[in-house]
């Protein structure tokens, strides 16, 4: 099969987190930059790129799928190129596995990408650029974003906690903080452009600075620095280790107008057995404290999870821990998962001893819970007055959803004009997932 020569759109598709997502905004700028079209159909893009997830064996099987149907359907074939997790995860044994792809560019050599294509086009050849340190200027301006309300705001890149069961230190490395000025500068922008919320991303916020103690500066002060930004409503951030959840962090999201309600708190596991098997460095009393110390100081707060239920030795006992500390702490977010061993991390060599239909039916029990409390909590808000950032047109076109400042999602009936804006909704009625209101006078 002939492979195109002319490359004028490209087609991108984005697996896995919100750290991915940014990394795509910053590759569509960089390609439109080039001159090159984006199309949002496959079929349409001379070239390709995939920005793959490695995090769970689900996400892979997803992407290699895709990857090898495409082969399958098209007659002049595009250029094909593989990024992300996965890329840094397996390297150039891709190349084996898909052998129709033409390049694969780790999570360190995004700003690599322009030079690779014209490498690729040129040449016909392979390519591959998969380097284990994160390229420091990184242009994080050319990100080509395509909400108009939110945007993401990396501050630092990779993670030094190695827990037994992540891929993440192996495929984006270790950490590395941006700089403060750089921050502010990509924030201040973003509220000259009239963004009203940003979400400071990376695997492991809480570290921020920590690389750098010549700086002086540490999470919660960048935040202090970043409220005072003029037209900036709201400020999140994404993702912590408990362990790193300070005292200061905890006053801030007190004090600081900006700064939303909602912390992900991810505890994996309420058995201490497990959580020493996955290298969390903390025990589940450690992590309890600090939720109860945070409720005091930020009581209407909303806290999200991840858990990973069936790792391996889980007995039911273990189990029924995490359950009781999800029924204690009330998530209001949850990422439940089975867990399955991913290559390269130290949990691959544990024996995968918890059946499947063990681990299911574990997943569906949490599941349960899960749902039985978001149901609760969603009655309770009813009557109640929220307010909202208004994101965009619902899916069905016809009502307009936003956000709580405690990430709950509301719909209700609007214009476009409010796109943007903050407005209070009161609260008649849920559905599964989402809050429905009415509008009442503009705030
Ligand atoms: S802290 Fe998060 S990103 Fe880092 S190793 Fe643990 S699970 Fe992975």
């Amino acid at each position: 099969m002939m492979r195109k020569k002319e490359v004028k759109t490209f087609y991108i598709r984005t697996y896995g987190c919100q750290m991915n997502e940014l990394d795509s905004e910053i590759m569509v700028g960089q390609l439109e930059k080039k001159g090159l079209k984006r199309v949002y159909d496959e079929k349409k893009g001379d070239l390709l790129i995939f920005n793959t997830c490695s995090i769970r064996d689900l996400a892979e099987r997803k992407v290699m799928g895709k990857i090898g149907q495409l082969s399958r359907v098209q007659k002049e074939r595009p250029i094909i190129g593989v990024t992300g997790c996965m890329s840094m995860a397996k390297k150039d044994s891709l190349f084996r596995k898909l052998p129709h792809i033409d390049f694969v560019i780790g999570t360190n050599n995004i700003t690599d990408l322009s030079s690779v294509v014209d490498e690729v086009i040129e040449t016909g050849e392979k390519r591959i650029k998969t380097e284990d340190i994160f390229e420091e200027n990184l242009d994080y301006l050319i990100a080509k974003r395509d909400d108009r309300v939110k945007a993401y705001v990396s501050i630092i890149r990779g993670c030094d906690k190695f827990c037994t069961y992540c891929v993440v230190p192996y495929t984006r490395g270790k950490e590395v903080s941006r700089p403060l000025e750089e921050i502010e500068k990509e924030c201040r922008r973003l509220s000259d452009q009239g963004y009203k919320e940003i979400t400071l991303l990376g695997q492991n916020v809480n570290s921020y600075g920590k690389d750098h103690p010549e700086w002086n500066l540490l999470f919660h002060d960048l935040l202090y620095r970043l409220d005072k930004i003029n037209g900036l409503e709201r400020i999140r951030f994404m993702t912590s280790h408990p362990i790193d959840i300070t005292l200061f962090l905890m006053q801030a999201i007190r004090d600081l107008p900006s700064l939303c309600e909602f912390v992900h708190f991810p505890i994996q596991s309420g058995s201490n057995r497990i959580l020493r098997k996955m290298h969390r460095i903390y025990t589940k009393e450690d992590y309890l404290k600090k939720v109860s110390l945070l409720k005091e100081h930020v009581p209407k707060v909303s806290l999200g999870t991840d858990m990973i239920v069936g790792f391996p030795t889980e007995t039911d006992e273990d189990f029924e821990e995490t359950c009781n500390v999800f029924k204690e702490v009330r998530y209001s977010t949850a990422f439940l998962y089975t867990f399955s061993p991913r290559k390269g991390t130290p949990a691959m060599r544990f024996r995968d001893d918890i059946p499947n239909e063990v681990k299911e039916e574990r997943l569906h029990h949490l599941m349960k819970i899960y749902h039985e409390i978001c149901k609760e909590e969603r009655q309770e808000m009813l009557g109640k007055e929220v307010e909202v950032l208004v994101d965009k047109w619902n899916k069905d076109g016809q009502q307009l959803q936003g956000r709580t400042r405690c990430w709950k999602k509301v719909i209700f009936k609007g214009g476009e004009q409010e796109i943007g804006t903050l407005q209070k909704i009161k609260i008649h009625s849920f559905n599964h997932q989402t809050l429905i209101g009415n509008m009442l006078n503009n705030t």
